[in-house]
């Protein structure tokens, strides 16, 4: 049973942000209330005020502009996978976000609350570190940009401040000859394992020139393996297709894999291996054919 709670309807951010400053503890931001709403439904949270932020104005944009796009924190998952900006600019952020939870999760849960819940569980953070993003975080008297490998403390745990607000999400725009890929798998409700690779060739698309892979979900927080990066760039093809069985190997063991409900970690550790090397190969086919082709790395 949901407990009795008073909603606080500010029209900016610094009124809600001044609102958290004054009740502390007791007050809580209020998005899409997907997570918010079912955990204190379950008794498992109890705040006295939810500052319902969604009547903010334009906190919910997707712009493009100076090679970067711009996501509102209040953006839903359904604007996002349907957004013509990302859909010419950033297609796999597009797929990632049309398989987030269900059709009724994704019509009102937002990007900054699933960021923000820090939810182990989760597609966006693990696509956004090999995006290189940087989130916007507000507050009464002060705004500050926060590298997202910097934003995720641990499982339910951001560095957000008790009166901070995040606004939005930048993401820079990729350069030529570079694509994206994420895959996830899982049988539960939520991701049991996420990778995401950024591949970069050169202008004769025969050696990496950049190379960033993170795993998610599988531990507390995403995290991007450098280590693993460090053995697909600067390769050519072949041997950056070679060194794959190895790199695998290296994220999954910097990948802080524990065991819970969606399996060992030994085989979430499997996993990872096994989607890291799709997933470059799906980066590899998009970089090649320049868009969307799903091309085969063979070796
Ligand atoms: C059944 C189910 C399946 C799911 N499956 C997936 C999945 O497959 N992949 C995946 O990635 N996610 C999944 N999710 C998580 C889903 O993406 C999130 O529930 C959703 O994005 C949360 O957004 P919200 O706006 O509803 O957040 P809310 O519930 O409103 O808020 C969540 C938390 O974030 C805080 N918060 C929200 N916005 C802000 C802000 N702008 N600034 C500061 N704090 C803020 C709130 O105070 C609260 O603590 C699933 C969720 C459910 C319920």
């Amino acid at each position: 049973m949901l407990k009795r709670f008073r909603l606080e309807e500010p029209g900016s951010v610094e009124e809600a942000a001044e609102l958290l400053a004054r009740y502390g503890e007791s007050a809580k931001v209020y998005a899409g209330g997907t997570e918010l709403l079912l955990a204190m439904k379950e008794g498992l949270i109890r705040y006295e005020r939810l500052i319902n932020i969604k009547q903010i104005p334009d906190l919910d944009q997707i712009k493009l502009g100076d090679g970067v796009l711009r996501i509102g924190a209040l953006s839903t998952h359904r604007s996002l996978a349907g957004s013509a900006p990302l859909k010419e600019r950033l297609p796999a952020f597009v797929r990632m976000e049309e398989n987030v939870a269900n059709i009724r999760v994704r019509e009102v849960g937002t990007i900054g609350g699933n960021l923000c819940f820090a939810e182990p569980h989760a597609d966006p953070g693990t696509l956004l570190l090999v995006l290189g993003a940087k989130l916007t975080a507000e507050k009464a008297s002060a705004r500050r940009e926060i590298p997202i490998e910097k934003f995720f403390v641990g499982a339910y745990e951001t560095c957000l401040e008790e009166d901070e607000i995040l606004t939005g999400i930048e993401m820079p725009l990729a350069p030529a000859r570079s694509s994206l890929a994420y895959l996830k798998f899982g049988y539960l409700e939520r991701p049991s394992v996420g990778v995401a690779v950024f591949l970069a060739l050169d202008g004769e698309g025969k050696s990496v020139t950049d190379a960033r892979v993170a795993v998610g979900c599988v531990g507390p927080t995403p995290k991007r393996i450098e280590e693993a990066e460090s053995l697909l760039k600067g390769k050519g093809l072949q041997d950056a297709s070679q060194a794959l069985g190895r790199a695998g190997e290296v994220a999954a063991r910097a990948s802080d894999a524990i065991s819970d409900l969606h399996g060992s970690q030994d085989y979430k550790e499997h996993i990872v291996q096994v989607l890291l090397k799709r997933t470059f190969q799906q980066a590899y086919g998009r970089c090649q054919s320049g868009g969307e082709s799903q091309g085969e790395l063979h070796g």
